[in-house]
């Protein structure tokens, strides 16, 4: 059974002691389903402490926000796949637009991390998204099949990969895209994904919304056929919630 993935990006935000804490806090809310993952994504920093933490139950997993495209080596500032999965980071994000956008990662760069990230045994969660400039004059679907196709290049239908469409336009500003604006897009990626790789592998392959979810909008979202899960920024640095997030209906 295909779970739905319910992902917390914390940005740069939360001190270790802060992120153990918020932790212990998620927790004690008794948050088990059978039918969905929970993932929290915490800063470089924080992600031993919370490996340590999240020891206690197996319910919650954990990402990194982004990950070197490099095995090893003089990168300075860099941290590896294999460092990320010796302290059980079992996600990473790539590709997220504040990356695309602030530090000029590129697909080429992303498609690097991808493979990396599988090397080692890492589910990436490959970010796509286009801007409201190109939304609105229809580039849309350019936008997408370009990031997909490149971010994909040489990867392989039988690793396991998450897709995240995350309009940038719609990330940090509290404007979500409406639930059939996002199955419209999430539907795209879907028959695309087919073209690449078949239609079981696609069928099988979680499609994540993110953008300004929260709890007042996450049950419509989920509704929708293609919504395989959420990937939440903001929303998700409230433990309470995150919990209603989690809990969608
Ligand atoms: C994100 O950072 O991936 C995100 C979707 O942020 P927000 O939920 O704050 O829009």
């Amino acid at each position: 059974m295909k779970k739905t993935l319910i992902a917390g990006n914390w940005k740069m935000y939360k001190t270790p002691t802060e992120a153990v804490e918020f932790l212990n806090n998620l927790m004690t809310k008794k948050l088990l389903y059978d039918d969905r993952e929970i993932l929290v994504c915490p800063s470089f920093t924080s992600l031993y402490p919370a490996s340590q933490v999240l020891q206690k139950t197996s319910s919650i997993k954990l990402g990194a926000q982004n990950v070197c495209c490099q095995k090893e080596g003089a990168f300075t500032g860099e941290v590896s796949a294999i460092m990320l999965k010796d302290i059980g980071v079992e996600y990473a994000i790539c590709g997220h637009s504040e990356r695309r956008q602030l530090f000029g990662e590129e697909d080429g760069i992303v498609n690097k991390k991808i493979k990396m990230a599988l090397q080692f045994d890492i589910c990436p969660i490959l970010c796509i998204g286009e801007t409201l400039e190109e939304r609105n004059t229809n580039k849309t679907y350019d936008i997408i099949k370009g990031q997909l196709t490149n971010s994909l290049n040489e990867v392989s239908g039988s690793s396991e990969f998450v897709v995240a469409y995350e309009p940038v336009w719609a990330i940090g500003t509290g404007l979500s895209a409406t639930p059939e604006q996002a199955e419209e897009v999430h539907l795209y990626i879907r028959k695309l994904l087919e073209e690449m790789f078949g239609k079981e592998t696609a069928q099988n392959i979680r499609l994540l919304y993110g953008g300004s979810v929260k709890p007042d909008n996450v049950d419509s979202l989920m509704r929708q056929n293609n919504i395989d899960g959420v990937l939440v920024g903001g929303a998700s640095l409230d433990v309470d919630f995150f919990a209603r997030i989690i809990d969608y209906k």
